[in-house]
């Protein structure tokens, strides 16, 4: 598990205005399991989100392993986990993907319309690169890995969610 971010901000004015905002148009970062467990009742915290529109459960298929660690991996598990909904997702009403790129729905004129330390944690850890080929310090697939032990949490918000809308 990699450790908690305490960095300010990781905007690069320079290097991103010349990019483009390219990772908020067309992939919205996943948001690690820590916010939601630090709430009183996780799964419904997370009801919240998804019951606002805002938000999607977004899907992982595999288990990530790491063979020279002696582990093994499940081809035919399916991980969930939620992020930003693109605008696409935000018109369909839709709580799991639409396929293909999309803008962020939180992506404003000025950038992000979250406050830095409330961005979800794969956009918290994107680090800008001059030539665009951007790195995370938290990916997807340690996402898939910190999501498989808190599956039951998604299932209880999906059971939820029609309660809240
Ligand atoms: S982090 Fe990378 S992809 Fe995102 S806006 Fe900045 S340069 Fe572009
Ligand atoms: S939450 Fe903010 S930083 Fe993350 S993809 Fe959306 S607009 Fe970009």
């Amino acid at each position: 598990m990699t450790a908690r971010l305490s960095r300010e901000n990781n905007e690069n004015r320079t290097i991103c205005g010349a990019c483009g905002g390219e990772c908020c148009r067309t992939r919205p970062g996943i948001e690690s399991p820590e916010r939601f467990l630090a709430a009183a009742n996780p799964a419904e915290e997370l009801a919240h989100l998804l019951a606002s529109g805002l938000w999607v459960l977004d899907t992982h298929y595999g288990v990530p392993y790491d063979p020279e660690k002696g582990e093994k991996g499940d081809p035919d598990r399916i991980i969930l986990y939620p992020r930003p909904a693109t605008r696409q997702e935000q018109a369909q009403g839709s709580l799991q993907v639409v396929p293909g790129a999309g803008e962020c729905v939180l992506l404003g004129d000025g950038g992000c319309t979250l406050p830095f330390k409330e961005r979800p944690r794969a956009c918290r850890a994107l680090e800008p690169a001059s030539d665009f080929a951007c790195t995370s310090s938290w990916t997807r697939f340690d996402a898939a890995r910190e999501w498989q032990h808190h599956q039951e949490m998604v299932d209880e918000a999906l059971a939820l969610v029609d309660t809240l809308r």
